[in-house]
């Protein structure tokens, strides 16, 4: 985007959260490129309230109920949809957590907007559906997920037959150095200490079982047209190295930064430019040093070598991997099962159910809610 270009209108879907409250912090220090359109939650009016009287969007949407009456918000989970196919939305950022995020997806694609994605678990449970959305409504995705933001930034202008594979990053979570059994004992507390970033509790619950990095592996898949032979995951426990691209002459490129969520949202919005006023600090590498580097302990973390498999396996596969994780992550943090019983899950509804019909929005949806009710009926729940 360049100087004098127009306005463009932003939709922050999950505002409330870990990215959503970075993104409004971004686009608050940019307000002379981006408007803020649009604002959708969940539940937590109050913060919600707060970003209206700073932001004064035009669409204001909360899934559930817990505004005042004659109030002129949306209410309800369209919400999310109708805020992404706004014609005062150029840009649909969707921070929501989980499978709840599709819709407003596939709905911004198909009105041709940018989605910059941070929600991941949508891209991995229907990456066909996603491809064909944006084919037929002209709108692109633009990855927020650190690694994968990194990965376009040292792609950027190659074409795809000159990469030769990508490495992601793994800060390795807060059970690096556990063994497999301390590890399958860990509490909702040690789940939720991660060391280098600070983010909403389910993606802290997947960066500890290492789910995360399996659905970054099944992300980077369909943003970037990889075989699954073509992607590896090294733990680098500094989260400074974002990730790496390594091209077919042997040149290897990375992307380096603090472990901070606001560059690459801000890239997200601004990509392929870059504008210069980003408020981001200069990069200091004797501070950030040193800089290491191990293989994944996959005997710790089986839910990154599931997820990897249910990739590889695709079709329904992936979207059965996202929705057990998320079920059983749920189950995790109330209390009602052990951390350890999360990849037991995921491997359970993954035999059963991961070679469901995958061909549609409603047969991703029935294989999606066929996986939750697999998890809740393995622990009775
Ligand atoms: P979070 O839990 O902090 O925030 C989630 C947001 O979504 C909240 O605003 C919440 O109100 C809203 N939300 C939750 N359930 C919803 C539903 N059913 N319908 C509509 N809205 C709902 O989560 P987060 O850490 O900000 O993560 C958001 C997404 O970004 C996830 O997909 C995550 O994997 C991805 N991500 C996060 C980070 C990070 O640093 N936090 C980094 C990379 C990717
Ligand atoms: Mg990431």
């Amino acid at each position: 985007m360049t100087r004098g270009a127009r306005v463009s209108g932003v939709a922050v879907l999950g505002s409330t959260g870990s990215i959503g409250t970075t993104a409004l912090r971004v686009l608050d220090r940019q307000s002379a490129r981006f408007r803020v359109a649009a604002l959708t939650a969940f539940n937590n009016a109050e913060l919600l309230r707060q970003q209206v009287d700073r932001f004064h969007p035009s669409f204001v949407g909360i899934v559930e109920n817990g505004v005042d009456p004659g109030s002129t918000w949306r209410v309800g989970v369209n919400c999310l949809v109708e805020a992404a196919r706004r014609e005062d939305v150029d840009i649909v950022l969707n921070a929501v957590v989980g499978a709840a995020g599709l819709e407003a997806t596939l709905v911004a694609l198909e009105h041709g907007k940018r989605v910059a994605l941070a929600n991941k678990e949508t891209l991995v449970m229907a990456g066909q559906l996603v491809a064909e959305a944006s084919a037929s409504g002209g709108g692109e995705i633009v990855p927020v997920d650190s690694e994968h933001s990194a990965i376009l930034q040292c792609i950027s202008g190659r074409p795809g037959v000159e990469v030769r594979r990508v490495i992601l990053t793994a800060s390795g979570g807060p059970f690096r150095e556990w063994d497999a059994n301390e590890v399958a004992e860990a509490t909702v507390a040690d789940a939720l200490r991660h060391p280098t970033w600070q983010m909403g509790r389910k993606i802290t619950v997947d960066s500890a079982t290492l789910a995360n990095k399996a659905l970054e592996v099944i992300e980077a898949h369909f943003l970037f047209g990889l075989s699954y032979d073509r992607i590896e995951v090294v733990v680098h426990p500094q989260s400074v190295v974002h990730s790496f691209v390594e091209f077919v002459d042997g040149s290897v490129l990375a992307q380096l930064g603090v472990p901070s969520m606001e560059l690459p949202v801000l890239y997200a919005l601004t990509h392929p430019d870059r504008i210069p006023d980003s408020g981001v600090p200069p990069f200091d590498p004797v501070a950030q040093s040193p800089l290491t580097f191990e293989p994944v302990r996959t005997e710790s973390f089986p839910a990154l070598q599931l997820g990897v498999a249910a990739g590889r396996t695709g079709g329904a596969a992936p979207a059965v991997f996202n929705a057990a994780n998320e079920e059983a992550v749920g189950l995790f943090l109330a209390g009602r099962i052990r951390f350890g019983d999360i990849p037991v899950a995921i491997a359970g509804a993954l035999d059963a159910l991961g070679a469901m019909p995958s061909h549609d929005r409603p047969s991703i949806l029935a294989a999606d809610a066929a996986a939750r009710r697999f998890v809740r009926g393995f622990f009775k729940c």
